[in-house]
């Protein structure tokens, strides 16, 4: 995707706060964190959201969710992390390329949700 700011993130066309690349998956600090520890980890190819997966993509996303669990720990929040991916209209998903926020730090994260 030409235009898209996560796969230029990817290619190194724009500068990321990169902790972790491999031949699928880049993952890089979030511009505006959340929490100390607030990453992102994305898939190099272009994916929509969740909400457009398909079964092909059951292996890239199990290995999403292994390095983010592992580089929480290696980046400041080894007693437990939380990952979110908001995924379209309904999750607020802003950036339209797949990606999981890994949030965490030293201290508990937080409730989870606001209840309506
Ligand atoms: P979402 O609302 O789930 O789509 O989250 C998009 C996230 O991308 C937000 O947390 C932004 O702070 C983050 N973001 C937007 N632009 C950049 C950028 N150039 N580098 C790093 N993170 C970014
Ligand atoms: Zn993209």
């Amino acid at each position: 995707m030409d235009n898209c700011l996560f796969c230029k993130i990817a290619r190194g066309e724009i500068p990321s706060g990169k902790v972790y690349e491999d031949d699928e998956l880049f993952a890089f600090h979030d511009i505006n964190p959340a929490r100390p520890v607030h990453i992102l980890v994305i898939p190099r190819r272009h994916i929509t959201s969740l909400a457009t997966v398909s079964e092909a993509d059951i292996p890239l996303l199990g290995r999403m969710l292994a390095v983010a669990n592992r580089l929480a720990a290696e980046n400041g929040s080894p007693d437990g992390f939380r990952v979110i991916i908001n995924s379209g209209r309904v999750g607020q998903q802003e950036v339209q390329h797949l990606h999981a926020h890994v949030v965490g730090g030293p201290d508990p994260v937080g409730p989870m949700l606001k209840r309506a």
